[in-house]
């Protein structure tokens, strides 16, 4: 739960919970995806991944934000076989090492960290935006984000507009030609397709979005 604009580990446990529970909806979605511009497993990907979160997350209830951050990477590491869980995993490690042994965040260190986790995924993938990845729709997130928490405009405000901009992010994807990933491989037959992971991606700011609220 959150006291006024403060984020707590629960929060952050609930987060995870909801991305699992979009990732089940979609993960036929994400899976048509990719067999469009890779190999027809993002979804399976994602939903073992989430699956395994869920699990560890309960095993050992995480008590601080650094061990909540490993928690989720090291299991998106081992459960998840494609390039995303090890990306997605550098994102969580670094969400945590950045805000460390703090059972809670307050809400001008949410941008901060983030914008670190985000960047962590740039340097494990040497992508950036415009190549057609996961990237294109976290980066103008984590700037929204920053900017609107800078702004004062509160969790569930600032939230909202790194979804809108996480949202517009995923479909600016869909005319690009990947110069990253599997879908690097089709060359300019990958333009005309949407990415997976930017999609898969915006699931996770919408479960942002929905669970880190001040209400
Ligand atoms: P794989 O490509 O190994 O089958 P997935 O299908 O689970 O893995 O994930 C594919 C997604 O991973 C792509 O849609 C893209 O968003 C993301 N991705 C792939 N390579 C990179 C990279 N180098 N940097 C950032 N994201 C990447
Ligand atoms: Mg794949």
């Amino acid at each position: 739960m959150t006291v006024g604009d403060v984020v707590d580990v629960d929060r952050l446990v609930a987060w995870l919970h909801r991305f699992a529970e979009l990732v089940e909806q979609e993960a036929d979605a994400l899976t048509a995806l990719d067999a469009a511009i890779g190999d027809a497993d993002h979804g399976t990907n994602m939903r073992r991944g989430c699956r395994a979160i869920v699990e560890a997350l309960a095993a050992n209830p995480p008590a601080d934000v650094a061990t909540f951050g490993r928690s989720v990477a090291m299991t998106l590491i081992s459960a998840v076989g494609g390039a995303s869980g090890p990306l997605y995993g550098s994102f969580f490690l670094t969400f945590g090492t950045t805000a460390g042994a703090t059972d809670a965040l307050a809400a001008d260190q949410v941008g901060e960290v983030w914008t670190a986790a985000v960047g962590a995924i740039a340097s494990r993938g040497k992508a950036e935006v415009g190549d057609k990845t996961m990237l294109d729709a976290l980066v103008p997130a984590a700037d929204a984000l920053r900017e609107a928490l800078a702004d004062d405009r509160g969790l569930d405000e600032s939230f909202a507009a790194a979804l809108s901009a996480c949202a517009a992010g995923r479909d600016a994807t869909i005319p690009l030609v990947a110069r990253k990933g599997r879908a690097s491989y089709l060359g300019e037959r990958s333009a005309g397709h949407q990415d997976p992971g930017a999609t898969s991606s915006t699931l996770l700011v919408q479960a942002a979005a929905e669970t880190v609220t001040t209400s």
